[in-house]
Parts: structure tokens; sequence; C-alpha cells
């Protein structure tokens, strides 16, 4: 069920595997690798498909990189990754466009041989699934939390502060990961007084975006400023899961006329940068797809030698039926204080913070 997403993060009872038995046979250099994507939600989506394409043909092996379409995500991906396994893909990458819909898929890939790593996104009720590589998204939720309060202090040294909630899709298991991260911050001070939800929405099921998509995020809040800040009443912080949805909600508030509130994000994309540079978006994650690319490969080339991926966390992420020896990534939390060290290195985002 979602409910249960938020805590399948933690241990539980399931206990970790170190490696699927593939792993110790390897495959062919030039072998089939898929890479099921999810639709471009953000931009980091965009930019993994290219890094797979190419960091895969560079490293010897073919590449099969699909994405899911933005009306029919379930079945396109599910379509997608059975042709990769009747292709006879060694390894098969995924980027869950819904986490509790492809066992069936996955365990197929299993059977003919497969190694299935779920990419940025955990997949959920399975045993199928070998290995997890993500930025620690438990710890992107804390970096948002924490960057709000920070924002809010910032302008007003003294609370309380009255805030709205936004969390992702449901169907991606990250969502709840990223809001219980950043509850697990947000929490006790709501518990105190310090913080108060203006309209009282709290609850997963109430703050979701459908689909990531940016007109559902603007349309609760164009509700929420009617509903909840029609006279005077200052909205003083909104914590966003993610850069697009941010921009969402700062189109509303302008809309609206009203002051801007502080806003976090999540994915360093291009226009949330200029915006952190022009004072508007308050904070954004920088989780470098590059890094997270480069690792997804280097675990393929390990699996092709005959070698056991390197893991880091066998302990975090719980599918409902298993732990997933997993690779996790640091986030970084980036605003306007640290916005032209944080992009220094990357060659797209660092002539903007100039
Ligand atoms: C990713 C985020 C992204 C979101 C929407 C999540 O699973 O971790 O980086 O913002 O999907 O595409």
């Amino acid at each position: 069920s979602l409910a249960a997403c938020s805590s399948e993060r933690e241990g539980g009872d399931a206990t970790a595997t170190s490696g699927s038995t593939e792993a110790a046979k390897g495959f062919p250099a030039n072998s089939l690798i898929g890479v099921a994507l999810p639709a471009k939600t953000s931009e980091n989506w965009v930019l993994a498909g290219d890094l797979f394409t190419n960091g895969l043909k560079e490293a010897g092996f073919q590449a099969d990189v699909q994405y899911a379409g933005s009306s029919t995500t379930v079945a396109d991906q599910q379509a997608q990754i059975s042709a990769m396994v009747t292709k006879g893909a060694k390894v098969i990458v995924i980027g869950a466009t819904d986490a509790a819909q492809l066992s069936t898929q996955v365990e197929a890939a299993k059977q003919a041989g497969a190694t299935v790593i779920a990419y940025d996104r955990l997949i959920k009720n399975t045993q199928g699934v070998d290995y997890y590589v993500a930025y620690d998204n438990f710890k992107v939720g804390e970096l948002q939390g924490q960057a709000l309060l920070d924002g809010m202090a910032k302008k007003k040294p003294t609370g309380p502060y009255t805030v709205e909630l936004f969390s992702g899709s449901q169907d991606d298991n990250n969502s709840a990961v990223f809001f219980d991260g950043a509850m697990s911050v947000l929490k006790p001070k709501i518990d105190s007084g310090d913080v108060v939800v203006g309209s009282g929405q709290t609850d997963i099921k109430q703050t979701a975006t459908d689909g990531w998509k940016a007109e559902n995020a603007q349309r609760r809040m164009d509700s929420l400023l009617t509903s909840t800040y029609n006279g005077d009443k200052t909205l003083d912080g909104v914590l966003s899961p993610n850069d697009t949805l941010a921009r969402a909600i700062i189109t509303s508030v302008k809309g609206a006329g009203k002051p801007l509130p502080i806003v976090t994000g999540q994915d360093s994309e291009v226009e949330s940068v200029k915006s952190i540079v022009a004072g508007e978006q308050y904070s954004t994650i920088n989780k470098d797809t590059r890094n997270l690319v480069a690792q997804t490969i280097q675990m393929v080339k390990d699996l092709q030698a005959g070698k056991t991926p390197e893991v880091n966390d066998t302990k975090s992420y719980n599918n409902g039926v298993k732990v997933v020896p997993s690779f996790l990534l640091p986030p970084m939390i980036v605003t306007k204080d640290n916005v032209v060290e944080a992009y220094a290195n990357d060659p797209n985002l660092a002539p903007l913070t100039k």
C-alpha cells in the first residue's frame, strides 16, 4: 500500500542479500544493457538518458535506453522492460515510473538471467531487484526541511512560521522518503507550535502532486492561496520536493500578487538555479546526475567482469520483501550562499552563477 511506503526505507525484518548469483558468471563485453527510464518529469531524467547512452557505448556495451511516455507511463515501461528481456539484455537498469507495478517484468528479467538495478527510485514488492543506486533520498528530505527552517529564520528571526507542504507523486517510492526526511526535521517544530501548517494539510495524501506535474502543484497552490491566505495572512515558507514544482508554486504566488515565501527544491534545474541566483527560489539540491550514472555503469562493468558490485548500504532500503543492497551517494543543499562553489565543476550550471 502507499501508506506503507513511508516505513519501508528502514531495515525491518528482511535480510540483506549481497549480490546475485549471476554476478559471479560475468557476460560478454559487448552485451546489451537495457535502461528503462520514467517520463521526463524533470531535467535529471533527460540528462540520465543521454549519459547512459553515451557512457554504456563508451564502455563497449550495446545500449537500449527507453523512456516511458507521459500519459501511458506504466504500460509503456512494462512493455519496454519485457522487450529488453526478449532481446537478451544482461543488465536492466530501471528508473521506475510506478514502484509497485513492475514485479512481473522484473521477475521475468531474473528468470532470463539478467541482473536488475533500480536506478534513483526503488522498485517495490519483488525479490527480483538486485541492487539500488541513488542519492540518499531520506537525506534529501532532511536537507529540504532544514533549508526551509533556515531560510525562514533568516527573513524573520522569530516564529511562529506559517508554511505549506508539498510532496511528489505517490507512485514514486522516493516521494514518501523525501517527505519523511523533511518531516523528521519539521514535525518537532510543528508539534511545538513554532511552525504552523496554515491549511492543516500535513498528510502525504493531501500534499501529493500526481505525476510530479507542475500544473497539479500550481493548481493546489492557487487553491491554498484562495482558501487560506486570502486576507493579510502571510505565508512564510513552502516545502517543495523538487525544482519543477517549486517554480510552479512561485508562479502561483506571483499570480496571486503575494510576497514570495521561502521555497525549497531539488535537482539543480537550469531555471531554478537562475531563480536562486536572482533571489526567488530559496534552495535546491545538487544530485549530480553524471555521478549517479557513472556509479551505475561501474556496477554494470563489475557484473560484466564477474565481480560483485560494491554497495555501501545494506539496511536502509526495504522494498517490502527484501532489503535491497544499495550504493547511496550524498546529496548537497544549495542556496544563494554556496551556489558558486556548488556548481564550480558543472559546465552547464557554472556560467549561470557568475
Ligand atoms: C527524483 C527527483 C525528481 C523526481 C521527478 C524523483 O524520483 O529522485 O530527482 O525530481 O523524481 O522527476
